[in-house]
């Protein structure tokens, strides 16, 4: 019907993966995807999950160099062939894990709150304030668990290896935003972001939440990476007014360019590092008082 096939078409895996592929998985929203499935490497399977949320998104089996992860498209194969509020954000962490993966790094492409945030600048949040309504917001519905604290919110360890990389590739990221999550997929209105605004917010976007949440039920570590692509209504950044629709685009695409390279280094760095983080004890005390053992599978 006028669409290109995908290189490898997607399978659907309902049982447990036994080779374990790779322990880490970007997640990508449109254009961070589209750009990442032809320029950040090689693809070997696709895979579509079956979990008891239901199924994941194709999950994408990639390689550059002798390095092996997953890349995972959050609205579809096909550009926001589902709009935020209807991902099965259960269905792809928990695929995630079902894989193996123990680290995410998530790209979003947010709107900026600020005047200090201009577009296409690349911003490591280091909070998040869950504005969404009516998204499933945890795997645990029956057990008593999942109270967990959220301070950090995301992944120290991985955040400091991001902004290591973002540092030496002297691309001057932005650190220390709180990305407020909206529903979507409408945009605020005027009265709404100067709200998001007085709450301490600096960016805007659809879907970090409940992403890091679940990812943190199951133990992994989450960490964002946001490229501003948009002003919020209202707010006055440098330049805007001057600012062409094909300006904004290009300054966009400028920053994308440089994803691949991003990940890559990333890649490189992951194996030195040293985790100090204790995302993946998330769920020990839970453990250590028997109401769930090791395996995740069981928890739900
Ligand atoms: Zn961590």
């Amino acid at each position: 019907m006028g669409e290109s096939r995908p290189e490898v078409l997607p399978r659907v895996l309902s049982g447990t993966y036994e080779d374990r592929f790779s322990n880490l998985a970007f997640i990508g929203g449109g254009k961070m995807y589209r750009l990442a499935r032809e320029r950040l490497g090689t693809i070997s399977d696709v895979l579509v999950k079956e979990t008891p949320f239901g199924c994941s998104t194709p999950i994408l089996f990639m390689q550059h160099g002798d390095r092996r992860f997953f890349l995972v498209p959050r609205h579809g194969e096909r550009e926001y062939r589902v709009t935020a509020p209807f991902v099965n954000y259960r269905a792809n962490v928990w695929a995630l894990k079902d894989l193996g993966v123990e680290r995410v790094v998530a790209w979003t492409g947010p709107g900026s709150l600020s005047s200090e945030l201009r577009i296409g600048d690349l911003v490591l949040p280091d909070d998040l304030i869950d504005m969404t309504r009516n998204r499933a917001t945890t795997f645990f519905e029956r057990k008593g668990i999942g109270i967990l604290r959220q301070n950090p919110v995301f992944c120290p360890t991985l955040g400091g290896a991001l902004t290591q990389v973002l540092t030496e590739m002297a691309l001057r990221p932005k650190c220390g935003a709180t990305y407020v999550v909206s529903e979507g997929p409408r945009l605020e209105t005027r009265a709404e972001a100067r709200a998001l605004q007085a709450m301490g917010g600096d960016l805007v976007g659809m879907t970090l939440a409940p992403e890091a949440f679940l990812a943190r039920e199951l133990e992994m570590c989450y960490h964002p990476v946001a490229y501003v692509t948009a002003w919020a209504e209202g707010v006055a950044g440098e330049g805007k007014a001057a600012a062409s629709e094909e300006e904004r685009q290009a300054r966009i695409d400028e920053t994308l360019q440089l994803m691949p390279e991003i990940n890559w280094n990333l890649l490189a760095l992951l194996p030195a590092t040293a985790w100090a983080c204790s995302c993946q004890d998330s769920m020990l005390r839970y453990k250590q008082r028997k109401i769930i053992d090791d395996d995740f599978h069981t928890w739900i």
